[in-house]
């Protein structure tokens, strides 16, 4: 086969997703450079390919990338797989992809699964425009300052989410996006207990609340972009208003909110009223 590093989407469920092409790639390559390499040995015994592993991740020492391009520069070719979907997507790869470029062999992709694309294709949210926003910061400020820019994004917003986070993300996206913002919750895809549900935001956080099998797993969470509501004022100062509203009646948040940003108390009171549950 051609030298140069081949690198080859995998399953992120079903074991049967996987092309022809990635199975005679991994069969007939010199190495395979795996993320974790005995998670990715699961997947070469289920399909008895035997070509040799090693271990690669971008903070790997650089004796991995100097093994691989010493392959490559005898003209030799590399896989590069990670422990599920497309490398380099929320994967390792991008610093060896980076350096076999830069001493001039070919890189090829083997296009396959991907999580994100495979919510996105069943998701029912536009996807003519979409942000691959990979996995929120774990720290509440940064999550929160996070999801304050994308308030404003036209378009679909693709997140990676960790099953014990999601309640709390949730939470944050109600609060900063809007609790009627449609959104999805797409689990498990290709696995058994695969499931794709779309509800506003805030029915999501209420259905994760409410039965904690909907955290578990793996998830992919959408949220579709911003929409002009004809709403008269930003979602920002709307989520402020709902943050004011847990700690004081109704009317005087309004009233707080009105004198501070001039926008009619009225307005705002109405606006609240119809939020009430959240
Ligand atoms: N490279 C992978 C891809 O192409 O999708 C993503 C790797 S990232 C480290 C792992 C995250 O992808 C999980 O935490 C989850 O958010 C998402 N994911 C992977 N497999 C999934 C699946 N079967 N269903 C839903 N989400 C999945």
């Amino acid at each position: 086969m051609e030298s140069g590093l081949y690198v080859v989407a995998t399953p992120i469920g079903n074991l049967e997703d996987i092309s022809r092409r990635a199975l005679a790639t991994l069969g007939a390559v010199d190495m395979i450079a795996a993320e974790d390499t005995r998670h990715s040995q699961r997947l070469l015994q289920h399909y008895a390919i035997d070509t040799p592993l090693m271990a690669y991740h971008d903070h790997s020492d650089d004796r991995a990338v100097a093994k691989i391009l010493a392959t490559l520069a005898r003209g030799g070719s590399v896989a590069l797989v990670s422990d599920a979907g497309t490398p380099l997507v929320s994967d390792p790869g991008y610093r060896l992809v980076r350096a076999v470029q830069d001493q001039g062999h070919p890189v090829h992709p083997l296009p396959g699964p991907c999580a994100a694309i495979a919510a996105l294709s069943a998701a029912g949210l536009p996807t003519d425009r979409f942000l691959f926003e990979g996995f929120l910061p774990a720290r509440e400020g940064a999550r929160n300052n996070r999801l304050a820019r994308l308030a404003r994004e036209p378009a679909t917003l693709v997140f990676y989410e960790a099953p014990h986070r999601l309640t709390e993300s949730l939470a944050a996206m109600v609060e900063c996006l809007g609790p009627q913002r449609e959104a999805v919750l797409a689990r498990e895809l290709s696995k058994a207990f695969e499931t794709v549900k779309r509800d506003s935001l805030e029915g999501l956080h209420q259905l994760v609340q409410a039965d904690s099998n909907q955290r578990r797993g793996e998830i992919v969470l959408l949220v579709a972009g911003w929409r002009e509501s004809g709403q008269e004022f930003s979602e920002e100062l709307a989520a402020l208003l709902r943050r004011l509203a847990r700690e004081l009646p109704a009317k005087t948040a309004a009233a707080v909110v009105a004198e501070w940003s001039g926008v009619r108390k009225k307005v705002l009171y109405d606006y609240l009223l119809a939020h009430r549950e959240s």
